[in-house]
């Protein structure tokens, strides 16, 4: 499945040649004209990055990113910011507002979207891609299908075990019903996303204590965290 790319940018001559670009190099793309549209569109979407123009009307790019990094659905979205002003970068960078990264108007669409898929392709990186995961008393072993809590086995289905090994992969990433369809069902098309909420009952009830570590984020999805 294709990486979905949230582009904000007010400009429209600037957000069609964005978009074009990022379509062609392979990505799905989601546009948002203003920063209100942006936050909207980020928690129904929970795309996989965020390009950010700084200079929007009304609620303006800074703004955007430090609601998107309190709320929780949408914290761990990594966020490149995009300005005509090189200077307030820094500003940006060092007020520790959460973009990962910046973007000078003007850039060479080649060079942004070399940006997009590395910032990407970090971003996969850090996946869990460990045969074990632990988090306290919760033992995952991905290979031997086992898990343990307080060092007991816990049974559980195979769909069961892959959701809460695909969570447990992205610890800390709020992921919507849809993408969770997509990935532990694999699902391509969407079916009713209460399958999810009725196999996340049972594996939780299966988990007992440990079932704290699975987060339901109201509205959006569910995340595993150890917080
Ligand atoms: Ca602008």
């Amino acid at each position: 499945m294709k990486p979905k790319i949230l582009v904000v940018e007010d400009e429209p001559d600037a957000l069609e040649l964005i978009a074009f670009n990022l379509k062609n190099a392979g990505l799905e793309v989601v546009t948002a004209e203003n920063g209100e549209a942006a936050l909207q569109l980020a928690r129904a979407h929970l795309p996989d990055l965020i390009l950010l123009d700084l200079m929007l009307p009304e609620v303006d790019g800074l703004e955007v990113c430090k609601i998107l990094r309190r709320d929780s659905a949408t914290s761990a979205i990594p966020i490149i910011m995009v300005t005509a002003r090189a200077a307030e970068m820094d500003r940006v960078l060092g007020l520790e507002l959460g973009a990962d990264e910046y973007v000078t108007k003007p850039f060479s669409p080649r060079e942004l979207v070399l940006r997009v898929k590395n910032l990407l392709r970090r971003r996969q990186a850090t996946e869990t891609k460990t045969d074990r995961i632990t988090a306290g008393d919760l033992v995952i072993d991905i290979p031997r299908h086992l898990v343990t809590v307080q060092g007991r086995p816990v049974e559980l289905t195979a769909t069961e075990f892959r959701l809460l090994s695909v969570l447990a992969q992205r610890r800390g990433r709020v992921q919507s019903r849809e993408q969770l369809l997509r990935d532990v069902w694999n699902y391509e098309s969407l079916i009713d996303t209460r399958t999810v909420d009725t196999h996340m009952r049972r594996l939780r009830e299966k988990l007992g204590p440990a079932a704290r570590y699975l987060d339901t984020v109201r509205g959006v999805g569910y995340r595993f965290s150890e917080a």
